[in-house]
């Protein structure tokens, strides 16, 4: 259950939580004609508040937009400001930001036309979203039997509803199967992302990632690269197989949502020695580091704001 806060900012203005309601012939809620964003922020060591990556997100929010192909009227300041003014206007120091552009009501066919397009931000707490014990101590994932887009059949570079039907399909597999999470094949077979993460792996010190044709660049998956090239690392962005997986030292996934969460098993193979590995937990040390304002060499990183 989302813990419910004050209000949420709704077409420019900012409305009771309970108030911020649509038609159920809202076109996105038929056609998944919405594009959305997921942020976090983190109320730092020194007291201060801060949104990570704000203005990129915001961006990716405005491209997602252009992707799909809706008339987005507010531009990325506009809702970078926007979004301070829901977090201030809830007192919250820290949370999970969740801004969604959808297509509403109006003409009911495919063709969204003249409908109206709505833009609001709510914002919540919001803790660990894999679990507390799941950043410690890693997850079970499998191998879903649900394959990720085609970049031709979705777009996979618009974070936009609809494609979020593919990830609901592959992560209720996984859970009732007893994974935590799944990890999604491309078309080809090759592994691309979790259903709301970006995927990483080690073996014998190099990192390796998917590279960016066909999931979407995570904020995180690019934090983690330049963070891990500082602290020495080689990051190699390349194509890989499952068994690449079942092979590696670690494997972890990154996200606004799930942070860094290690990967203790892939379809019944113990990864490493079936716990966090030392890559992942020291860069996920750093990221929270990062994070909570302790690193200044990431300061531009953060938007600070004040509660
Ligand atoms: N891939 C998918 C499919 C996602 O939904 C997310 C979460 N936005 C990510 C990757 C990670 O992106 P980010 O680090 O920007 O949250």
């Amino acid at each position: 259950m989302v813990q419910k806060s004050e209000t949420i900012w709704f077409d420019g203005k900012l409305v009771p939580w309970d108030e911020a309601n649509v038609h159920v012939l809202t076109h996105a809620l038929h056609y998944g004609t919405s594009v959305f964003e997921g942020i976090r922020a983190y109320e730092g060591t020194n007291g201060k508040s801060a949104v990570f990556r704000l203005q990129e997100h915001m961006d990716r929010l405005v491209d997602s937009a252009k992707i799909i192909g809706l008339d987005l009227k507010y531009n990325s300041e506009q809702l970078t400001e926007a979004t301070i003014q829901t977090l201030e206007s809830n007192g919250l120091k820290e949370g999970y930001i969740r801004p969604l552009v959808f297509v509403g009501a109006g003409a009911m066919g495919v063709h969204p036309g003249a409908n109206p397009l709505h833009v609001c931000i709510a914002a919540w707490p919001w803790g660990a979203y894999l679990g507390e014990e799941a950043l410690e101590k890693g997850i079970r994932v499998k191998c879903s039997s649900f394959t990720r887009h085609h970049v031709n059949v979705m777009m996979t570079k618009a974070k936009s509803g609809g494609n979020y039907v593919n990830s609901v399909l592959a992560k209720t597999e996984a859970v009732a199967d007893g994974y935590d999470e799944a990890v999604m094949l491309d078309p080809q077979g090759y592994v691309a992302e979790g259903t709301g993460e970006n995927l990483f792996m080690v073996k014998d010190d190099v990192i390796y990632t998917p590279p960016l044709h066909n999931v979407l660049g995570g904020f995180t998956r690019d934090s983690v690269i330049t963070l891990a090239g500082d602290l020495g690392y080689e990051v190699r962005e390349i194509t890989m197989g499952r068994d690449m997986l079942y092979i590696a030292d670690e494997v972890f996934f990154t996200g606004t949502a799930a942070e860094i969460t290690p990967v203790r098993e892939v379809d019944r193979r113990v990864i490493g020695e079936g716990k966090a590995g030392p890559v992942a937990k020291l860069l996920q040390t750093e990221f929270f580091r990062i994070v909570k304002g302790e690193n200044p060499d990431y300061a531009l990183w953060l938007h600070e704001y004040e509660i």
